[in-house]
């Protein structure tokens, strides 16, 4: 009786064969498998004969070669198997055709669905009518993403997108989901059972997302803010109730750096009505855009090292990008457990009459 791994229909994915003096590198990714030996070239060549656009067993690539080469053979099968070159032919489509994002979600062992699926179960909620937010719908849309909806906010508008105080579908190009307006939309993220918002403003205003960083907590729903600000793009943190900081939190670790918070801050007060004066190159709002849209990708995707919790900060004028994680404040008034225990214990001792 044939073992589980002999019945297997062998099929190779595609990838690179390069020769070197004494074997050959076989490169798909980052990956890179060193093949040693004089007929190396000649032994993938001719695996391949029977597994590249079609598939075989065990046996039948075997058969392929001479009788005193069928254990290496077995053993390049077994390492080919293990590293994902070659795959279970029922695995994957008949008329299998990838694209670079389909090599990157195979680096991590994922495929484009099963992330497109991920994301789509989170109903994701963006607030904010803006540049920023336009491109992140147009991103998440185009990767297949559905279940999105949209939640106007006029502190978060930009002019450009409205008309009449009506949004303009000329200025809001590709597909418009239905917008919710400002005053339903804590009833509209029960209904839509959001489990991630994104707020995004692209005047720089970080005050303006806290209103949306406050409710998240308090709905218990993931949040990612993304603002530019002075021409410094920020995603994140991406907030996961009691689990990271919040955007309070980072607000609160940025002001005890300021010299003159009240001065420092002020512009972001007015940020909605300053942006017919900010200086903004497309690309921020593209490269800001995109980096929220894969920090979701990467966080909801599972991919290796998770890193909710943590502020990036993009400066394309300057050419750089960094990265910190954001601790949380002990006693956040927005997300720290200690305030609501403090409470209780408060109407304990003060019972109401
Ligand atoms: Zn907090």
């Amino acid at each position: 009786m044939k073992s589980a791994r002999e019945k297997i229909q062998y099929r190779s994915l595609p990838f690179q064969v390069l020769e070197r003096p004494g074997g050959v590198v076989l490169k798909r990714g980052t990956e890179q498998l060193l093949i040693e030996g004089e007929l190396a070239l000649e032994s993938i060549l001719l695996l391949l004969s029977v597994t590249s656009g079609t598939s075989a067993t065990e046996d039948e690539i075997c058969s392929k070669f001479a009788q005193p080469d069928h254990p290496n053979v077995r053993r390049l099968i077994e390492l080919l198997y293990q590293k994902r070159f070659l795959v279970a032919a029922d695995r994957i489509p008949g008329d299998l055709s990838e694209d670079n994002a389909d090599i990157f979600y195979w680096q991590h062992d994922r495929t484009r669905q099963s992330i497109v699926d991920k994301l789509s179960e989170l109903s994701i909620a963006i607030a904010g009518i803006n540049p920023l937010t336009h491109h992140i719908h147009a991103s998440l849309t185009a990767m297949g993403v559905t279940n999105i909806c949209l939640m106007d906010d006029p502190l978060l508008r930009s002019h450009s997108f409205f008309k009449d105080d009506q949004i303009n579908p000329q200025a809001w190009t590709g597909s418009l989901p239905a917008i919710i307006p400002a005053q339903q939309r804590e009833e509209a993220l029960k209904d839509h059972r959001a489990k991630c918002l994104i707020a995004a403003t692209a005047y720089g205003g970080q005050v303006l997302l806290l209103e949306w960083n406050r409710l998240c907590i308090d709905k218990q729903i993931d949040f990612m803010p993304v603002n530019l600000q002075d021409m410094i793009g920020y995603a994140g943190p991406l907030v996961i109730p009691d689990k990271t900081a919040c955007l309070q939190c980072l607000r609160m670790r940025q002001n005890a750096h300021l010299h003159d918070v009240d001065l420092e801050r002020l512009a972001e007060q007015h940020a909605h009505r300053g942006q017919s004066i900010a200086a903004i190159h497309p690309s921020m709002i593209t490269v800001l855009a995109d980096t929220a849209v894969f920090e979701l990708t990467h966080f909801y995707g599972n991919l290796a090292d998770p890193r909710p919790g943590r502020l990036i900060r993009i400066d394309l004028a300057a050419g750089t990008t960094d990265a910190f994680p954001v601790l949380k404040i002990p006693r956040c008034p927005v997300c720290s457990k200690l305030n609501k225990m403090a409470a209780v214990k408060t109407r304990k001792l003060n019972p109401m009459p």
